[in-house]
């Protein structure tokens, strides 16, 4: 029998009502034929009072118990779900990541997933259950711990589980009904598209677009695992296909750019009259690799005494404060004038393969940008990709004035 992952979302199994909402879903897909896992996230809103009470517990809380506690908001709707299921007459049974196993990393709160063991779902399907999987979690092999796999990480379940079990497709419900070329909520002329490559959802996902975690994409790309995003509030006897992620031989017109993310998750550091001699990237840079802080955007710019020079780059948000006192203890070291800094910034970018064959595409943006007087603070470019560092402010108007730029307002 052909096998199926569905993975419902925090908002598609919101209450006990939208949890018996999904078991239709899933009723339609086993009377289709389908040996089905199901993947769920928590109920929408949990995981956040979770993590809000292991802070309060102790804001400088051991990793390894904020996994044991925010795991279980999984561990509620997969058995809720199971009930739903047994209610409705379909034979179904929970699982939780230690039990199938799910093997991870031992990086407590943003875990990678290490292996799966199929035997145990190849026997429940034998025995014609649904396989219910409490998403986001797993278990470290050596320690024995329960690890969770960075938020959104139930994604990511869902399409391991889609490569480890050979499923057909992998299908991501939601609270939209397909990708977008931008986040619906801030541009409400954004169109929903029928495919997009695997390449380009990599790279809208790791700028900001939080439809998919950046590292279900990955694993989507690597095992070559078709992967739709589709809606839950679709009636469950008239469900639509939703969009499909899938190779770029199979999109027969592409655009030159397909999409626009935004992320706010950025801060920006500027470090004035550093010394301008050979050694002094290594210095200021390597100091931040090694505490595991990326580093995104750079920019250098010699200044007029030809003796200094200032360095822009951007990092996480969250690890704004950790890089500041990172450099002010190598002050003596990189040799620098002032360090400033601003996290009211966000990072705005535009995705197209298009890009690969087509020059003075991101020239056009910043012409754009310029003529409604958004001032750029850094840009970088990749073969796919640019992105550009604007004030927060100005976010929906430079996502609006790119997506009606590049002629994505239109289907
Ligand atoms: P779930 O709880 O089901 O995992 P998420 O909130 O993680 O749902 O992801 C769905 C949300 O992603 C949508 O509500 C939408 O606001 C947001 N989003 C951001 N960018 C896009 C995009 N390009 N296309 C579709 N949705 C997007
Ligand atoms: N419940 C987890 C979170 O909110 C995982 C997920 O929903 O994918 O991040
Ligand atoms: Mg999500």
């Amino acid at each position: 029998m052909p096998r199926l992952v569905m993975k419902f979302g925090g908002t598609s199994v919101a209450s006990v009502d939208r949890i018996r909402n999904v078991a239709r879903h899933v009723a339609r897909e086993v009377a289709a034929g389908y040996e089905v896992a199901v993947v769920v996230s928590a109920m929408s809103g949990k995981t956040n009072e979770l993590v809000g009470w292991v802070k309060d517990a102790d804001p400088l809380y051991g990793a390894a118990e904020y996994d044991t506690v925010v795991a279980s908001g999984e561990q509620v709707t997969s058995g809720l779900l199971a009930i739903a299921l047994n209610k409705d007459g379909i034979k179904a049974r929970s699982w939780q990541g230690w039990q199938i196993p799910i093997h991870t990393s031992d990086a407590h709160g943003s875990a990678r997933i290490e292996g799966i063991d199929p035997t145990n779902l190849d026997e429940s399907f034998k025995r014609g259950e649904v396989a219910v999987i409490a998403g986001f979690q797993g278990v470290n092999p050596q320690t024995g711990r329960i690890a969770t796999l960075g938020r959104g990480g139930s994604d990511t379940s869902a399409v391991a589980i889609a490569a480890a079990i050979g499923a057909e497709r992998c299908d991501i419900y939601t609270d939209v009904d397909g990708v977008y070329t931008t986040d619906p909520r801030v541009v409400p002329k954004a169109q929903r598209m029928e495919r997009v490559t695997f390449e380009e959802m990599l790279e809208m996902a790791s700028l900001g677009a939080k439809v998919l975690q950046v590292r279900s994409v990955e694993l989507a790309m690597v095992h070559r695992v078709p992967t739709t995003v589709r809606s839950s509030f679709d009636p469950p006897d008239a469900a639509r296909p939703g969009t499909l992620i899938c190779d770029e031989d199979q999109i027969v017109e592409q655009q030159i750019i397909t999409g626009i993310a935004f992320s706010k998750d950025e801060a920006q550091i500027t470090l004035r009259a550093v010394k301008d001699s050979p050694g002094i990237a290594a210095a200021i840079f390597g100091p931040l690799a090694d505490a595991n802080i990326n580093v995104d955007m750079i920019i250098q710019t010699v200044s007029g005494d030809q003796s200094t020079t200032d360095m822009t780059f951007t990092v996480p948000a969250a690890d704004y404060e950790r890089s500041r006192a990172i450099l002010d203890a190598q002050r003596d070291t990189i040799q620098f004038g002032q360090i400033e800094g601003a996290t009211d910034v966000v990072k705005v970018s535009a995705i197209g393969v298009g890009m690969r064959s087509h020059a003075g595409v991101a020239a056009k943006a910043f012409r754009a940008l310029a003529q409604k007087g958004i001032n750029i603070r850094a840009i970088t470019t990749s073969e796919i990709k640019f992105s550009v560092l604007i004030d927060a402010a100005y976010t929906e108007l430079a996502v609006r004035t790119l997506h009606s730029l590049y002629g994505l307002d239109q289907a």
